[in-house]
């Protein structure tokens, strides 16, 4: 018999990351038990790494901005392939979900006349994000933390589920560890709720933290659920890559979006030399109208640098391939130009930018308001995830939810910028809403002893094994990732890559970890890499069935955007035999009215 701790709660959340606390708070306040666990401590979730903002339609800056501009810029940046009806939702709800957390406490950066201010940022038509400087998601993260606080959430910190448990189809719980004394738990709960966020730990390059490690994912795959649009992995464009010690961390798009601009070797503004046709009409012809729409003329366009981040991002590498980059590899952000235009232009950027100031300050010996920054793309946001129900958020197995970047549907192709932070507050609350629902509905379920022998077997294995360490594999898998499913794909490289990874695979089952189970991060790596190898499978499957570029997807075999590939989403299942299944899922025809708008907004 295994050995456990057993809890019991209505609904349980995994994940305490702005998705997964919002769910909790809405669960709690629907009157059912809820729990909350967390990989690392409460506060510390990747959420609170998020720097520009959440968008919003309030038109607060710029009163031309609705719903029906938010959600077209939504279905535009994802070329189409949204979910349409999360990106309505999205858009209609975001703005009362910004407005609730402020009445929650949160305190937002404000215009002269005390509204919440916005800013602008790539592919949003008007300024739209919300924000706190560039700490927004540490201001989300505290509030929505002490909100849930006082409504009664357990919270389990430094706790890792490892299997979700079912009753027939159904999910009733989960099984994990504690990181401290590495002692067993047993998690029954009605509905389960995923908001575990992304998968940047696949990749050698990245701006995510170490928790990123498509838990979730895995989990909903192992567990019977459709993993869809796997293939859209975004590269952001601007990550610091020097030194070498903080290669991949994030440079805000806000830097762009309070003026910014990208320069090669040359001192050249290379963004204006490659404009897509879908944007052609919405960008700034020169430089001096780029420079009005930052600062908020109303009859400015945006400038290049704020198109989608696919887009800038291949831009970068272009930039670089054909030996236009700076001297570490990538090229120039500068945001020390504006002194030519605003008096005490070293004040202003502290004061916008002051995380990006100390960043650079601290740690590459830069002052940002007196010399550029050297920048190149890093793994960043994985559109791809669990298929949810658009109202629900409720995956293929009845009792499972999933909420956050774990999440797919509102994405599509590519995420706009602020957009994570605002789909983390309207599906999270409702994965809360509707798990809070189901967990009413439905009687605890049957929890089987044998699987958690099983779950407990697989978890212990690791000390048995004679084989390599996790961490060789790790970092040999996302070396794999980086350089044959990275920004620019291509067929040869990627079956390559398919192969490598079942060799991985194979290794990871033997992989061998010393000492105890008290804190031992060899043991928790073994683990996680088993999630980040069936991830890594499922993007490298998707980006080789779709034959073309679209979105993050970009293919050197099929450079161009093929109509055939419009219509259908990617889907990867488990089958019954433990193979992979994969399906063309048709996405449903969408109602006139929101045709309308999309054809309005051209
Ligand atoms: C540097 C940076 C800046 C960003 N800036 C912005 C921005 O300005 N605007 C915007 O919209 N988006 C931004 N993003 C993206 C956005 O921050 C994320 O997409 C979002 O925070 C994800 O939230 P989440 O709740 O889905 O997951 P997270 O916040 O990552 O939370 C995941 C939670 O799941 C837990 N977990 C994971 N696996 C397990 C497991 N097996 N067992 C138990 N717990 C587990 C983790 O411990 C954590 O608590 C940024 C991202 C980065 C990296």
């Amino acid at each position: 018999m295994a050995e456990y701790i057993k809890h019991e709660h209505d609904v349980l959340v995994i994940g305490a990351g702005g998705a997964g606390l919002r769910a909790a708070v809405e669960a709690s306040a629907a009157g059912v038990k809820v729990a909350v666990i967390t990989k690392s401590l409460l506060g510390k979730a990747h959420t609170v790494m998020a720097e520009g903002g959440i968008a919003a339609a309030l038109a607060n800056v710029d009163d031309r901005d609705s719903w029906r501009v938010h959600f077209a810029d939504t279905m535009r940046g994802g070329q189409y392939l949204n979910n349409w009806r999360m990106a309505e939702l999205h858009a209609k709800e975001a703005p009362e979900c910004v407005r609730e957390l402020e009445a929650w406490g949160a305190l937002f950066d404000r215009t002269p006349d005390g509204r919440i201010l916005q800013r602008n940022f790539g592919g949003h038509r008007y300024p739209r994000l919300a924000h706190v400087g560039d700490r927004t998601g540490l201001e989300m993260i505290r509030t929505l933390q002490d909100h849930g606080i006082h409504l009664g959430l357990d919270v389990f910190m430094e706790y890792t589920v490892v299997t979700l448990l079912k009753d027939g189809d159904r999910v009733v719980g989960a099984f994990g560890y504690d990181r401290e004394r590495g002692r067993f738990h047993l998690f029954q709960a009605k509905a389960v709720v995923l908001a575990t966020g992304g998968i940047g730990r696949a990749y050698k390059i990245t701006s995510n933290s170490w928790e990123y490690t498509g838990d979730g994912l895995a989990l909903a795959y192992e567990a019977g659920a459709g993993l869809q649009d796997m293939e859209f992995v975004q590269f952001h464009p601007t990550g610091m890559i020097w030194p070498p010690s903080v290669c991949g961390l994030l440079v805000t798009e806000g830097v762009r979006g309070d003026g910014g601009v990208l320069r090669n070797k040359e001192g050249r503004r290379f963004m204006f030399d490659s404009i897509p046709p879908l944007y052609a009409s919405q960008t700034a012809d020169n430089e001096e109208e780029g420079w009005r729409y930052t600062q908020g003329d109303k009859n400015a366009r945006r400038p290049p640098e704020l198109l989608t981040r696919d887009h800038v991002a291949r831009c970068i590498r272009t930039e670089v391939r054909e030996g236009r980059g700076s001297p570490h590899g990538g090229v120039f952000l500068d945001i020390a130009w504006i002194k030519d235009r605003i008096p005490n232009s070293a004040e202003h950027i502290k004061k916008k930018l002051p995380s990006m100031y100390h960043q650079f300050k601290q740690l590459a010996g830069i002052d940002i308001t007196k010399e550029p920054m050297e920048v190149g793309p890093t793994t960043h946001y994985m559109m791809g995830g669990v298929r949810v129900d658009a109202e629900s958020q409720m995956s293929d197995v009845p009792g499972l939810f999933a909420a956050g970047e774990c999440a797919a549907g509102l994405h599509g192709a590519n995420r706009l910028g602020g957009n994570s932070l605002s789909d983390l507050l309207v599906f999270g609350k409702r994965a809360g809403d509707y798990a809070a629902r189901f967990a009413k509905d439905h009687l605890q379920g049957k929890v089987n002893p044998d699987e958690l022998v099983e779950a407990e077997r697989r978890a212990l294995k690791p000390f048995e094994n004679e084989g390599p360490a996790p961490y060789v594999i790790q970092y040999a898998l996302q070396e794999t990732m980086q350089d044959l499913v990275g920004i620019v794909r291509q067929e040869d490289e990627m079956l390559q890559a398919l192969n490598t990874i079942q060799e991985y695979k194979k290794q990871a089952e033997n992989a061998e970890v010393p000492g105890h189970r008290e804190y031992n991060s060899g043991w928790h790596t073994a683990l996680d890499l088993q999630n980040l190898i069936v991830v890594s499978e499922m993007i490298t499957r998707a980006a080789l069935e779709r034959k073309e570029s679209r979105g993050a997807q970009f293919r050197d075999d099929y450079p161009t955007k093929i109509d055939a590939y419009s219509g259908f989403n990617i889907v990867l299942s488990k089958g019954p035999s433990g193979d992979v299944q994969l399906r063309r899922e048709p996405i449903p025809p969408m109602p006139d009215e929101l045709k309308q708008i999309i054809q309005e907004m051209k």
